[in-house]
């Protein structure tokens, strides 16, 4: 391989290496994005399961039940805090830079509830 090549080769080289890291990081914000939406929309279904439990409880007003499904509603939320995603109005979905404890969050989960 003379020089000319060479030098040739490692410019490719150069080109498709570059290539390749830009489309590592245009894969990397897709799934950083998608991430997002599923921690989104994982707070929307237990928003929602939790208004559905609300209504069959308007429904059929029965003693027990209440406490134990409204703590199942704060655990599941407490797991999506805890893997790094606000579950609070304010940042709804979104991740927490380096794990940042989120007052909205902590009254989300911990605070006193309606
Ligand atoms: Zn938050």
């Amino acid at each position: 391989m003379d020089k000319k090549a060479l030098y040739d080769t490692f410019i490719q080289l150069e080109n498709d290496t570059n290539a390749t890291l830009g489309r590592i990081s245009e894969v990397k914000n897709e799934v950083e994005a998608l991430v997002e939406e599923n921690a989104t929309l994982r707070i929307e279904n237990q928003h929602l399961r939790d208004r559905l439990s609300d209504l069959e409880k308007q429904k059929e007003i029965s003693k027990d039940g209440i406490g134990t499904e409204m703590s199942k509603s704060r655990l599941n939320l407490e797991k999506i805090y805890e893997e790094g995603f606000h579950v609070c109005n304010v940042f709804y979905g979104s991740r927490r830079v380096n794990d940042e404890s989120c007052a909205f969050c902590l009254d989300v989960i911990y605070g006193e509830r309606r």
